[in-house]
């Protein structure tokens, strides 16, 4: 497994790939990787024959008084579990390598960016599409592999790619989740022993809006109350948002008729987290 840090290595490894006819295919995270970001990698390796891993806490990404400094960071560990899952390359730049002067572009999402996450984090996703661009422009993979964990950044990543032409094909890959149901995330290893406990309640809210929308509840209203009452059962856990929303433009319909993204961020202490869960209606037949 080859780590590389700087640009021109990493293009230089590129053109070896392409040069043998290699299938590139990158799965971009922060690093502290846990299952959940392995399950990318198995994914990758199943579509592509040269798995590419990046590892960078993106500092556009954060807002003023979040967790940039804090953020769980283990390269070793994560190198080990890299290579045993037969990674070709690991890029992990440094800041300075990605950004050497302060970067004057930011990529926005008219219209998809204000939503859900986008109202506590207004500038987040233009610095995920800032950084997302240009990990695209550095590798040209020919397949990139994010996770449904992150729904709005997965359903951006793709308009991303589909508006500015980027010939890369993207596939999301389903949540991976603690035994209990509490998604996988990095930021899981900020809770105390106490706030891991009552954490599960954030996707046990998500799976009673999708039982009601799967048993015919067409009223989003109603299922976005129902998972604000099932938050509220647990006082350590502050609501962000709890959101039934369309797929494609994450806007709240008038009634369920489509299927819908159900969406929670939640703080336990200072620890923010999120989930979702995808529900359908019942068909014409009641099926
Ligand atoms: P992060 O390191 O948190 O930026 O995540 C890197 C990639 O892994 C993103 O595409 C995430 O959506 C994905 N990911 C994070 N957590 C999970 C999870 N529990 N299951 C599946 N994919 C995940």
């Amino acid at each position: 497994m080859l780590v590389v840090t700087t640009i021109p290595e990493a293009r230089a490894r590129r053109d070896e790939d392409r040069s043998e006819g290699r299938r590139v295919v990158l799965v971009p995270t922060m690093g502290f990787l846990h299952q959940g970001h392995l399950s990318l990698v198995r994914r990758a390796r199943s579509v592509g024959d040269s798995v590419w891993v990046s590892i960078f806490v993106n500092p556009t990404q954060f807002g003023p008084g979040e967790d940039l400094e804090r953020y769980p960071r283990d390269l070793a560990r994560d190198l080990q579990m890299l290579e045993a899952e037969g990674v070709a390359v690991v890029f992990v730049p440094s800041v300075e390598e990605m950004y050497p002067e302060p970067a004057r572009v930011r990529i926005s999402f008219p219209g998809l960016d204000d939503a859900l996450c986008g109202r506590t984090r207004p500038t987040h996703f233009s610095g995920v599409g800032l950084v997302v661009a240009k990990l695209f422009n550095i590798i040209e993979p020919e397949v990139a592999i994010f996770g449904q964990k992150d729904a709005q950044q997965a359903l951006l990543i793709r308009r991303l790619a589909s508006d500015l032409d980027f010939p890369i094909a993207i596939e999301i890959a389903p949540t991976v989740r603690e035994a209990d149901g509490l998604a996988m995330s990095s930021r899981n290893s900020y809770l105390q022993p106490s706030q891991r406990e009552v954490a599960p309640v954030i996707h046990r809210a998500l799976l009673l809006g999708r039982e009601a929308v799967e048993t015919g509840e067409a009223d989003p209203q109603v299922v976005r109350q129902l998972m604000i009452d099932t938050i509220a059962t647990a006082p350590a856990v502050t609501l962000d948002y709890a959101e039934c929303v369309r797929i494609g433009d994450l806007l709240e319909p008038e009634r369920i008729d489509s299927p819908v993204l159900l969406a929670i961020a939640a703080h336990l202490g200072a620890t923010r987290l999120i989930d979702n869960e995808l529900a359908c209606p019942p068909g014409p037949t009641g099926e």
